[in-house]
């Protein structure tokens, strides 16, 4: 296979069209943003490390019988997946109170929700990602009502295997972001990247922060903490 022109060059990511039909190679960067871009650094590893976190993740949830697009791995910063058409969505899951949310609802951190929250937002920087409701969603033609469905019902077993998969290695999956889009033929496949960047990941006993918050909140360790999290996985 190989890399044709740059279909789309975003924040973290490269999507590289290919000669193979259906296939594209998504290419980790190795740029941190937080804040809609307002806060960027360069931060050498970083796009080694969400890759391979990434595939790990993808690997599991196809073995758990989650449509993902990952298809291999083909090197340090790059994987293969299939070409999806993206929905202007983000699906984020929380089981403990954290971010944005704090923020907005004044919840306490470190509060736990069982069941689960899943929320929608608009995926567009420029009016900064806002909120949305499954009314909004279907208002706005996002997504059918059988499509949020799918990807409430998606974005939970998600969250099931990972949390499973991630407390027997003494990690807490406090909330991540996901993003599906769909084949030529309509099938809903989740898309993205699972990694540090996405998901919020706490040491279980000591509740040390180990993703993005890392540099959000300038704690420093951030590659240490990806490393970390990267050997657990692999563990
Ligand atoms: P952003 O667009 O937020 O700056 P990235 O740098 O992560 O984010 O860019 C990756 C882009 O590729 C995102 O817009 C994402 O929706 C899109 N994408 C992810 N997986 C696929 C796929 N399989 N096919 C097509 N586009 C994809
Ligand atoms: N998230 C993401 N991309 C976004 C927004 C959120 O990957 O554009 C992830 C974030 O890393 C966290 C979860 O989604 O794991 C919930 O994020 P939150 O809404 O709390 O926003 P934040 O305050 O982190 O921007």
């Amino acid at each position: 296979m190989k890399k044709t022109n740059a279909l789309y060059e975003g924040k973290a990511k490269i999507l590289w069209e290919t000669d193979e039909p259906g296939r594209m190679v998504q290419e980790f960067k190795d740029d941190a943003t937080a804040f809609n871009g307002v806060k960027h650094e360069v931060i050498s590893g970083k796009g080694v490390l969400n890759n391979q976190i990434s595939s790990h993740f993808f690997a599991l949830l196809e073995e758990a019988g989650v449509r993902t697009h990952f298809v291999e791995k083909i090197s340090d910063s790059e994987m293969v997946v299939e070409r999806l058409s993206m929905l202007a969505l983000e699906v984020v899951v929380r089981n403990i109170a954290a971010g944005s949310l704090v923020k907005r609802l004044g919840v306490e951190q470190g509060t736990t929700f069982d069941p689960p929250i899943v929320e929608f937002y608009l995926k567009d920087d420029d009016l900064n990602d806002p909120i949305l409701s499954e009314e909004h969603v279907r208002a706005l033609g996002l997504a059918t009502d059988e499509q949020v469905a799918y990807l409430k019902q998606a974005a939970l077993t998600v969250n099931r295997v990972l949390t499973e998969f991630l407390s027997e290695r003494n990690t807490r999956l406090v909330d991540f972001k996901l993003e599906f889009g769909t084949t030529a033929d309509g099938e809903m496949v989740l898309g993205d990247e699972i990694s540090p960047d996405t998901c919020r990941f706490h040491d279980a006993a000591s509740g040390k922060i180990m993703d993005k918050d890392r540099f959000r909140q300038d704690l420093g360790g951030f590659i240490d903490a990806y490393k970390e999290v990267l050997e657990r996985v692999s563990s």
